[in-house]
């Protein structure tokens, strides 16, 4: 069929009406392909990436950007701090995904979102339109949330919450801890991402002492919560594991931070005074990485609300939000979570774009801990849109006191999960 000029101008109107009623976009007309562009190549933009270019290639062209060329997984990076991987086993190339599904890999940083425009623009001042646009950017620190302690102290008091050269600096300086040191940690507010974290890492440098013979050492943890991710089975494992060398207080036990000094590796509570530390890790509060804040999609919790059905954004349908920067209900801010948005979201760009049947939407979520070498714990649920958050439908915890046969199999299932997920990521 051929259309006039007066029947393609009015079937334009239609269509930019259609869309200005709805307030989503539809693919300009007279280019076939839908423009999905994904910010942020981590657990949850690249998965969203490789599911939406999945099976849609015709439809649906995804172009992805991520500064970094290597992914170094934070999930895993304690067990380099403990010995049990190298930094190479946890850095994952961009190449395969982007030859395998056809995604246009951009490396560079997005720096704004002109969301009326639907157009990304990069570091270098080029511009990228979008029908819909997925943001999985990760959080940023909070730099002025421990008093005394800012960016310009990273390398005195390593924070390794982002996984790469910190892990690496974090690592030298333990191995440098002599037998008897003082290691300082100060853990994060709630929300932060991966909640077992800090008390894995604990886990892992204590690991890494003893096995060098350096048992006289101790690791004080100040934590401004009163409880944390599977306290019990922590501490269990500390005091079968590394007695004597972990001390954890609840702010009710120190009253606050009062200051941290980076240059005599002091730290000051209400209570005590721990000088000279031989290490401190400064692990401070979170929020949504800056593209996100900065683009107006968070709320006063410094992250951003989505509709619990399709991760879309509740402040602009066309940008889908996935991962650490989003209010994720019950799901904890993890990795294993990020990727199970992230295909929510991607079932629901296809079904958008793509013509794809869609399912009603289903989460999960499982973190593995390991405690020691055999000896690993997890903590895990499933999850379903509910009254208009992400709920918990069921969730599991490892029990205190379980038998070794059944901590090794949990180790050996954290071991096979990191393997399973990066293929699902990555290749
Ligand atoms: C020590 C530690 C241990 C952990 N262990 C586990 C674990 O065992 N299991 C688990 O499930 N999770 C774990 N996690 C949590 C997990 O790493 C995160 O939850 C997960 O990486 C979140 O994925 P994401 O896509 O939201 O962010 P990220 O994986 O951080 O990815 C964000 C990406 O966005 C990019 N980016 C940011 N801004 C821009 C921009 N403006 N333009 C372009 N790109 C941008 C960044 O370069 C980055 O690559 C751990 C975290 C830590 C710190």
């Amino acid at each position: 069929m051929t259309l006039t000029r007066r029947q393609f101008n009015s079937r334009v109107g239609q269509a930019a009406a259609a869309a200005a009623v709805f307030g989503i976009s539809a693919p300009a007309l007279g280019n076939s392909k839908a423009k999905v562009v994904v910010i942020g190549g981590g657990a949850g933009g690249a998965t969203a990436a490789k599911y939406i270019a999945k099976d849609s290639a015709d439809k649906i062209e995804v172009t992805l950007i991520e500064p970094a060329k290597t992914y170094v997984t934070c999930f895993h990076s304690n067990l380099v701090l403990g010995g049990v991987k190298t930094i190479e086993s946890i850095s994952h190339s961009y190449d395969k995904l982007a030859g395998n599904y056809g995604i246009k890999l951009v490396h560079q940083k997005a720096t704004s979102i002109d969301k009326a425009a639907r157009r990304v623009t990069l570091a270098d001042g080029a511009t990228i339109d979008y029908d819909a646009l997925v943001l999985s950017p990760g959080i940023d620190l909070k730099y002025d949330s421990v008093p005394g302690w800012g960016q310009e102290h990273e390398e005195a008091m390593p924070h390794a919450w982002k996984a790469g050269p910190q892990t690496l600096l974090l690592k030298s300086k333990l191995d440098a801890v002599p037998d008897g040191g003082l290691i300082v940690m100060l853990a994060p507010p709630n929300p932060y991402r991966c909640p077992p974290g800090p008390y894995e890492r604990v886990s892992m440098m204590a690991h890494t002492l003893k096995r060098a013979g350096k048992g006289k050492c101790k690791i004080v943890v100040l934590d401004p919560k009163e409880k944390f991710s599977k306290q019990a089975l922590f501490q269990e494992g500390w005091d079968k594991h590394y007695p004597g060398m972990v001390e954890w207080f609840s702010k009710d036990l120190y009253e606050a931070i009062k200051s941290v000094d980076p240059k005599t590796n002091t730290v000051n509570t209400g209570f005590e005074t721990y000088a000279n530390a031989a290490l401190v890790n400064v692990i401070p509060a979170q929020m949504a990485g800056a593209i996100a804040r900065d683009s107006g999609l968070a709320n006063e919790t410094g992250f951003c609300p989505i509709d619990a059905e399709t991760m879309q954004s509740k402040l602009d349908p066309n940008i889908y939000i996935v991962g650490d920067a989003c209010i994720p209900g019950d799901m904890p801010k993890s990795a294993y979570a990020a990727n199970s948005q992230a295909k929510v979201a991607a079932a629901a760009v296809r079904g958008r774009f793509a013509d794809a049947k869609t399912f009603p939407p289903r989460f999960q979520n499982i973190c593995w801990s390991m405690l020691d070498d055999d000896d690993a714990v997890k903590v895990g649920g499933r999850y379903a849109p509910k009254e208009g958050k992400i709920a918990s439908v069921e969730d599991f915890v490892s029990k205190p006191g379980e038998d070794a046969s059944v901590r090794k199999m949990t180790q050996t299932e954290n071991m096979g999960w990191y393997e399973g997920i990066t293929a699902d990521i990555f290749l």
